[in-house]
């Protein structure tokens, strides 16, 4: 069926807890994805859900209304799908800010959901823009959310606080849909936004396949004996090449061993037994939407996301582990997504920081810092290559705050 195709990109959801991402998600998808595994589904929708959605066109029918998710046209014409599209639906609340940067990675675009109905710009408004602006996402487009209940002359006003918001930031350009999710108007014309917005990027079928775990599980019912078993299962996204039944992945950095009381990583190696991708199992599969990978590890190395973070791809092609790094860093002026935003103090050594680099988190505590860089000695290590961006969150009153953006240098 048209509607199970792999999606071909993701975008992710973001924005302030009860603009409506959730409700969006249910206005463009139908329904949310009941594709994945009864424990991935579970898993998944704690943390980051991901829904699917093909938008689709109605030849015979004028812009914006021949955008639609429907089968049947506003003229009574079957509609043709133009692309599938996987939703990152991010959690808006402020302690989830950790999955939302680690989300963040494997989004292509973003939809920033923002309540005409309040003013602006609500705590994770700001702190989720300036997080897209972090990780380098600038394909967007704002939905005005919940139109429905205000005036025109509200809705016109809180246009005028969304575009003064956006000013200087990575949104500056993002278009403005006002739309009601809940009542289901003006999706369509926001379907058209995201089409403009958020292309599919072109990817090059022969890079070396490069996975971001962001979940991983252990499917098998309790007491299922040995013979049983069902191997773990990696859940997460494709950044580029292709996945194949039968081929063979490396798993960095793998798991913890203890010898000698020091802990140490040390890489996994397996084989993919199964694929899932757009609710099916597949063959091959490619970047876009989130990916089951079945393989032969033991399920108890894969249970309670025990690989999240980690990235995945053919052995010997995954860049190096990190026990420890210097990274470039690029402090913001003021903390976001607080009230009164104070100033952001120099980072000093001997300070806990914490992390996000591609889907892993992890705390470091900081052993130098100079002007502009500092070194960190990780308490989990990380795959990455130089140059990759990395979150920089510090411990601020109760919880970790974003206050800049590190490269990572050696
Ligand atoms: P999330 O936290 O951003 O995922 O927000 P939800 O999608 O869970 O929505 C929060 C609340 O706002 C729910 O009660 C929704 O029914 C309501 N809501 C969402 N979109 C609209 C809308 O367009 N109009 C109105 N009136 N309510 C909405
Ligand atoms: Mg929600």
């Amino acid at each position: 069926m048209a509607g199970n195709r792999q999606p071909e990109v993701n975008i992710g959801l973001v924005g302030h807890v009860d603009h409506g991402k959730t409700t969006l998600v249910q206005a463009l998808s139908g329904s949310w994805t009941d594709q994945h595994s009864e424990e991935m589904k579970r898993g998944i929708s704690i943390r980051l859900g991901y829904a699917d959605a093909t938008f689709r066109h109605c030849p015979d029918v004028d812009e914006p209304e021949c955008y639609t998710v429907e089968q049947e046209c506003p003229d009574g014409s079957d509609s043709e799908p133009l692309r599938t599209v996987s939703f990152v639906d991010a959690p808006g609340h402020e302690t989830l800010m950790a999955t939302m940067l680690s989300g963040a990675s494997l989004m292509d675009g973003a939809v920033l959901v923002i309540s005409a109905s309040e003013p602006v710009p609500q705590p994770q408004t700001e702190e989720h823009l300036m997080a897209l602006d972090i990780i380098g996402i600038d394909n967007i487009v704002i939905a005005q959310n919940k139109v429905d209940l205000v005036s025109g002359d509200q809705a016109r006003q809180n246009y005028e606080e969304i575009q003064e918001f956006v000013e200087g930031t990575v949104a500056e350009d993002a278009p403005v849909v006002p739309i009601s999710a809940g009542q289901e108007v003006n999706v369509d014309l926001l379907i058209q936004a995201i089409e403009d917005e958020i292309p599919t990027p072109e990817r090059d079928p022969d890079d070396d396949p490069r996975m971001h775990v962001a979940r991983s599980f252990d499917i098998n019912k309790p007491g299922t004996t040995h013979e049983n078993l069902t191997g773990g299962v990696l859940g997460g996204s494709l950044v580029h090449g292709e996945l194949e039944v039968d081929d063979e992945l490396e798993i960095r950095p793998g798991r913890e061993v203890e010898e000698g009381g020091r802990s140490e990583y040390v890489p996994i190696e397996t084989t993919i037994r199964s694929l899932q991708a757009g609710g099916e199992s597949a063959d091959t599969v490619t970047p876009g939407g989130l990916l089951g990978v079945g393989t032969g590890l033991d399920p108890s190395l894969t249970k309670g996301d025990a690989l999240a973070g980690r990235i995945a791809g053919p052995p010997g092609s995954l860049p190096p582990t990190w026990d420890q790094f210097t990274m470039g860093v690029d402090l913001l002026e003021r903390v976001v997504g607080v009230d009164g935003g104070e100033m952001v103090d120099e980072i000093s050594t001997g300070e806990p920081l914490m992390m996000t680099v591609g889907t892993a988190t992890t705390v470091g505590a900081v052993t130098s810092a100079r002007d502009g860089e500092c070194e960190v000695d990780l308490k989990r290590p990380v795959s990455a290559e130089p140059g990759a961006k990395i979150a920089i969150n510090r411990r601020i009153g109760a919880r970790w705050r974003l206050i800049g953006l590190g490269t990572l240098q050696r």
